[in-house]
């Protein structure tokens, strides 16, 4: 269930049908004021909305209330055991306080922060980690961890409301990507407060990302989380918000930047895949439009499954075509796919629309149904998975066996037209097709 309240942190709205927030960490000593701004510029840069830098030590208050003034983005004080340099760093300006009411010190401690707090209208991230649950739920926490980080949570909120604080949002954190997704589901349903989401110790860039996505996407597709951390062993702060909107994109929920869109390859690749997509990626990157661009490694479908993107190419040994909308552009020799196609993206943003040569276009689309025409009895995954889709409906070529249509290919060219399933070619009839 999404939370129904909303806090706001700095500028920012956590909660309550507002965006879900992006947020990471500096790595950097908080007291080492150039390194951190640095450091938080790339992460605002790269679509950071908030920003959390650890408080640990004296020196690191006395600079906060500098950082606070420079960034961009509002900053979140992580604070743990010492209560004394929460209440600075709230005097300093913190637009949020991050603490575990449960190594803060006792009630009394955490009393006076929320005091402060609420005092100077400061908001609050209580947060439960699995690896620091209070004594009384050790016992809970050997028969059932899910169970005792959910009731840790719940004990801190009711602490929270007895001291008639509600300006928080609540985390619950675990290396383990299951205990995660099960203790927010949990949590959701017994408080109405922001939920924050993150996997603890998530890992290396590699696998950091994966467990972050499976672990977040799943409570995010469910509508669960408010603001997300991607925690990343790596020193560059900026590729934990490059992930974390590359989940929120994945899913919808945001908008941010180009989608790139590419077939996974087969033998039916013509030319250098890896490179090319690798350099549109990158090139990508310097741009703010949320278009879709997609790179197709053969031309035998046609646009296809593409015919949906902004822009795309689809290419073959010696030639290649840019398309756009589902139309084709023009045919450019290989070699200069991506400079061409890059040429046609900036031409479409500057004008607000792209300009189809009529000529060039026809010319294009002979191309593509010449290669679909001399290909058509060719069974590439794409028409597999039409076949599979039309199949799985019963044989009547018309959905998807969930009683919904099977989304026609579109554009030019677009491949299945000639693969029927009242042909002989149909999985059962057993031509072709290995199950
Ligand atoms: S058949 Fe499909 S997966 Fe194979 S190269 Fe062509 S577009 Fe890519």
């Amino acid at each position: 269930m999404a939370s129904r309240r909303q806090i706001w942190v700095g500028g920012v709205p956590i909660g309550g049908g507002a965006p879900v927030a992006v947020q990471s960490m500096t790595k950097t000593e908080t007291a080492d004021f150039d390194a951190t701004m640095k450091q938080i510029r790339a992460i605002a840069d790269a679509g950071g909305d908030l920003v959390r830098c650890a408080v640990p030590r004296e020196k690191d208050v006395d600079v906060l209330k500098r950082i606070v003034v420079e960034s961009p983005i509002p900053v979140i004080a992580d604070i743990h055991f010492n209560y004394t340099l929460a209440l600075k760093a709230i005097d300093a300006g913190a637009n949020c306080i991050r603490l575990n009411p449960g190594n803060i010190g006792g009630p009394d401690k955490v009393a006076q922060v929320v005091e402060k707090a609420k005092a100077a209208g400061t908001p609050m991230r209580i947060g439960v980690n699995s690896g620091s649950l209070p004594k009384h739920l050790h016992e809970l926490e050997r028969e059932n961890s899910v169970e005792a980080l959910v009731q840790a949570a719940v004990e801190f909120v009711e602490l929270m409301e007895r001291l008639d604080f509600d300006n928080f949002k609540v985390s619950i954190k675990s290396t383990s990507v299951p205990n995660t997704i099960a203790s927010n589901r949990l949590l959701s349903e017994k408080i109405e407060y922001p939920l924050h989401l993150g996997i603890t110790e998530a890992g290396t860039k590699w696998t950091g990302s994966l467990k972050s996505a499976v672990g977040l996407g799943t409570l995010l597709a469910d509508g669960i989380g408010d603001t997300i951390r991607i925690s990343l062993s790596t020193f560059h702060a900026e590729e934990e918000v490059k992930v974390a909107w590359e989940i929120l994109k994945a899913l919808k929920l945001r908008e941010r930047g180009p989608v790139l869109i590419a077939c996974p390859t087969c033998g039916r690749l013509q030319f250098d895949m890896d490179t090319v997509v690798a350099e549109i990626e990158e090139r990508l990157e310097s741009y703010e439009q949320p278009i879709e661009v997609a790179v197709l490694g053969c031309a035998v479908n046609g646009i296809g499954e593409a015919s949906h993107a902004d822009f795309g190419i689809t290419g073959a040994k010696n030639e290649g075509l840019i398309f756009a909308g589902g139309k084709p552009l023009r045919k450019v020799p290989t070699e200069r796919l991506v400079d061409e196609l890059f040429v046609e993206i900036d031409k479409s943003l500057q004008v607000g629309r792209t300009e189809v040569d009529a000529a060039k276009s026809a010319e294009g689309a002979e191309w593509l149904a010449k290669i679909e025409e001399e290909n058509a009895d060719d069974l590439t995954p794409e028409r597999l998975a039409a076949l599979e889709a039309a199949n799985a409906d019963g044989g009547n070529g018309n959905g998807n066996g969930n009683g919904q249509p099977v989304k026609p290919a579109m554009g030019v060219g677009a491949g299945y037209k000639r693969v029927r399933l009242d042909e002989d070619r149909s999985p059962t009839a057993g031509r072709r097709f290995k199950r």
